[in-house]
């Protein structure tokens, strides 16, 4: 879309040939806001809360423990489920787990091992802080060193600068395929062969991607991947992440947590750790059913809307939100910090203003829900799967009265909003 936006009604012909426009009332949403933020906690999904009611009612309640001769499948049932509709991961080689956080932490522990003689991890300084904290923690216990890539805060991690970074020393190189912060789509395929070329490994945190946009691991090349199941996929505060270990790959590492679901023949009771073979060598202790049973609703009704037509509405709202902020907010001085090419940009857009705090502060206020980012940026997330363009002409419209009256100013400066 170029040129100026039209107006109101224009968003309501989108609306009305949007083929995912049903999808919107299998959640459960409050009419009287306008929710821009499930790139950071998704909304709950009808079809989940009965479920959960059901697991809970029928199969905790009545059935008890003798449910675990079903449950007990459930990371690596699940984990193919993603793999197949959302992944690009043939089956064995995803399992649904703890968080993010611990599953990066054991599959980069893994990937160091792998690679003896090499004591470099390689990232970026823009990335996610539970990546940057965990791979600091790693390199600290292991006497290695962490090695930073300077990032366009608007651009994301720059190929050449990636590739000037990595040498024969290089174990593992950590890069977010969505940059959290200004929805940057970095190019799997492309920087993946650009750190095996180095021979290092490559492990992706797909946490604002999965769900938003296609992602192809197998395809890519990719060696190991991790990603949470609460944003776009919809699965609730807490519920359990998932990760990812090529096939070619699982027998040769050994990941830190040496757990009772990690074994082969748990329930022999074994006097020593001997690892299951396949992905459930990557399992630790008893999984969260709840949550798993959660990310598998969330699974199946992105998988039923189709990751195809998902990405293709989102680069249509978000580009319609660039449109609209470029004509209607640009002169109160707001710049667009994210990536204007469709390919180059995740799910959410995410907008540059000296006062972002005060005004995000003030747009919750008015019930467009988004948030605020460090230093100066206003986050903006239309999940595909419920927002309609309507949504974006109206979020954008307060935005736009908010800067004209200046009505932020009367905003505290801080933010308390915990928002990921
Ligand atoms: C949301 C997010 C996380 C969250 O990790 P948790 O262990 O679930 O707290 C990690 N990495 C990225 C890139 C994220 O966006």
């Amino acid at each position: 879309v170029t040129g100026p936006p039209a107006g109101r009604p224009r968003a309501g012909q989108l609306d009305a040939a949007d083929p995912l426009a049903a999808f919107r009332d299998r959640f459960v949403l409050d009419e009287s806001q306008i929710y821009l933020d499930g790139n950071s906690l998704g909304p709950l999904p009808r079809a989940t809360q009965a479920r959960i009611a059901e697991v809970v009612g029928h199969e905790w309640g009545s059935g008890l423990a003798g449910s675990w001769s079903h449950w007990i499948g459930l990371p690596g049932q699940v984990g193919d489920l993603l793999g197949e509709h959302l992944l690009g991961a043939a089956p064995g080689q995803v399992a649904v787990c703890d968080s993010t956080t611990v599953n990066l932490y054991k599959l980069a522990c893994a990937a160091l091992e792998a690679r003896p003689g090499r004591s470099v991890i390689v990232t970026d300084d823009d990335n996610f802080p539970t990546d940057r904290y965990v791979l600091q923690g790693i390199a600290a216990q292991h006497g290695c060193q962490l090695r930073m890539i300077a990032t366009d805060l608007n651009q994301g991690v720059d190929e050449d600068a990636l590739r000037r970074s990595l040498d024969g020393h290089t174990a593992l190189v950590c890069l977010s395929h969505v940059a959290y912060r200004s929805g940057a789509l970095a190019d799997m395929a492309a920087i993946t062969q650009i750190a095996h070329d180095a021979g290092a490994l490559v492990l992706w945190d797909l946490c604002h991607s999965v769900g938003a946009v296609p992602v192809h691991l197998d395809a890519s090349g990719a060696d190991l991947a991790v990603g949470c199941t609460y944003k776009y996929l919809n699965a609730g505060p807490g519920a359990p992440a998932f990760l990812y270990v090529r096939a070619g790959l699982q027998q040769r590492l050994r990941q830190p947590v040496w757990g009772w679901f990690g074994q082969r023949d748990q329930f022999a009771m074994g006097a020593g750790y001997d690892p299951a073979p396949g992905i459930g060598a990557f399992l630790t202790g008893t999984p969260q059913v709840i949550g798993t049973v959660a990310v598998q609703q969330g699974v199946e009704l992105l998988a039923e809307a189709g990751i195809g037509k998902l990405r293709a509405k989102s680069a249509a709202l978000t580009s319609y939100l660039i449109d609209l902020a470029d004509d209607w907010l640009a002169p109160s001085g707001i710049t667009v910090a994210s990536p204007r090419d469709d390919h180059r940009r995740g799910g959410h857009v995410t907008l540059a203003h000296p006062d972002a705090g005060p005004i995000s502060q003030a747009l919750i206020g008015q019930n467009v829900i988004c948030d605020y980012r460090t230093p100066d940026r206003i986050r903006l997330g239309p999940a595909p799967a419920y927002t309609r363009f309507t949504d974006v002409w109206d979020a954008l419209d307060t935005l736009r009265q908010i800067l004209i009256s200046r009505s932020y100013l009367n905003q505290p400066a801080a933010h308390s909003a915990a928002t990921y």
